[in-house]
């Protein structure tokens, strides 16, 4: 018999005794889908709960330094062997002849690549930096921050007609949109790509290539759902960019906690660990199995709520080869965007009038028609959202 992942949320209780309530939703309460905080595959981390339970005593990992023979010396071996198991077992990335640096979460190594590729040229002027629209809205605010001397937030980079140096943000799976993507600036200017591979994994899409990008990077939040280890790393094929990086990391954090690196090691390798002694790979009992069923039931659902609201268009996919599950499939975004019928010019407060709090278009770069919606929230968020999504009707 298959049971559905999709059940309501029983209450997060922690080994320090805290206990927190999930279902407190009433008729009045916002359901929330805003944000991407992944907590969705929360029940599959319950049941393995014993397995990826690390002790760490009140002596050990005092240290800044992680492993000193490594150019990234604040990353502990076994994180270091952890992310290479995994790509090499999903075969996402090539990972052989490149730098891996480490960071506190993907958004400190992005802000880090940021440094690192425009200072390497100096230039006279602040490089531009780019992301085809609808771009990850957190690009944006996280470039303009630094108000840096070199690299300032230029916007759209389908629009780029600049003769001056870039730097192109390529996030495939895109957030938003899911859709998978390839750089698009035609500007014939010196241009270097970051690769935000943070959806890049079998639960949201077909693996259908090893990546072999110059700059890559990842997220043990997307991957596994972990976002509050805050660990992200990147593949960089030039030495130069990896010091800059690490140089980057110790100023801003000194290293990357080391609690953090031994709980992330430990859970990568139960995943890895899952595939190698079970025989069968359509089993519960593996992550990317599990949480690749969650996503697929919570967007036939979804699909099936929005239809019936009428009021909203979603992104179509392909259907692909996936290398990994060695199956054809579709892709689950871990986001949904959505775009208004004729006649509706604000996808953002039409939602809210339904109590459904989601982000609006413009802050990705594009028009109020557009909303983007959580797909990686808890089971009850997810339920109430399309139960009130598929009462909407036409005003
Ligand atoms: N890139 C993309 C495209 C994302 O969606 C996110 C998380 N929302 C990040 C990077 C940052 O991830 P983190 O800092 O948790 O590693």
């Amino acid at each position: 018999m298959v049971v559905s992942t999709i059940s309501g949320s029983s209450p997060l209780s922690y080994s320090n005794g805290t206990t927190i309530p999930l279902s407190t939703f009433s008729s009045n309460s916002f359901v929330n889908v805003e944000k991407g905080d992944p907590v969705a595959f929360r029940s599959y981390w319950e049941k393995m709960r014993e397995e990826c339970t690390i002790e760490i005593k009140g002596d050990e990992w005092m240290s800044y330094f992680g492993d000193t023979n490594n150019l990234c010396w604040y990353m502990v071996p076994q994180m270091r062997d952890a992310i290479l198991r995994l790509h090499d077992m999903v075969g996402n990335a090539v990972t052989k002849d490149k730098f891996l640096v480490l960071g506190t979460g993907s958004s400190q190594l992005y802000q880090a690549l940021l440094y690192a590729l425009s200072s390497l040229e100096p230039s006279d002027r602040p490089i531009n930096v780019v992301a085809a629209a609808p771009y990850y809205s957190e690009y944006k605010d996280a470039t303009d921050i630094l108000q840096s001397r070199l690299f300032q937030w230029t916007g759209d980079a389908a629009l780029y007609d600049k003769c001056e140096p870039y730097m192109e943000v390529v996030t495939s799976p895109n957030n938003p949109d899911g859709t998978l993507r390839v750089p698009v600036v035609n500007s014939g200017a010196k241009g270097k790509v970051i690769y935000d591979l943070a959806y890049y994994w079998p639960q949201y899409t077909p693996i259908i290539y090893e990546a072999d990008h110059d700059v890559m990077l990842f997220t043990f939040s997307k991957c596994t759902g972990h976002a509050g280890s805050r660990i992200g790393w990147a593949f960089v094929t030039d030495i130069e960019v990896a010091k800059k990086m690490i140089r980057f990391v110790h100023l801003n954090s000194i290293g990357v906690s080391k609690e953090s690196q031994i709980r992330a090691a430990k859970i990568i390798g139960v995943i890895c660990d899952g595939y190698q002694n079970l025989k069968f790979i359509e089993s519960d009992r593996l992550f990317f199995y599990y949480s690749k069923r969650l996503m697929k039931e919570r967007w036939e659902k979804f699909k099936g709520a929005v239809e019936q609201s009428k009021v909203f268009t979603l992104t179509k996919y392909p259907t692909s080869y996936c290398h990994f599950n060695k199956d054809l499939s579709e892709q689950y975004p871990a986001f949904a965007w959505l775009k208004c019928v004729e006649g509706i010019e604000d996808g953002e407060s039409y939602l809210e009038k339904l109590k459904i709090r989601t982000r609006g278009g413009k802050r990705f770069g594009v028009d109020t028609k557009y909303v983007r919606i959580s797909m990686i929230g808890t089971d009850d968020e997810f339920i109430k959202l399309c139960t009130r999504l598929s009462n909407a009707k036409r005003e």
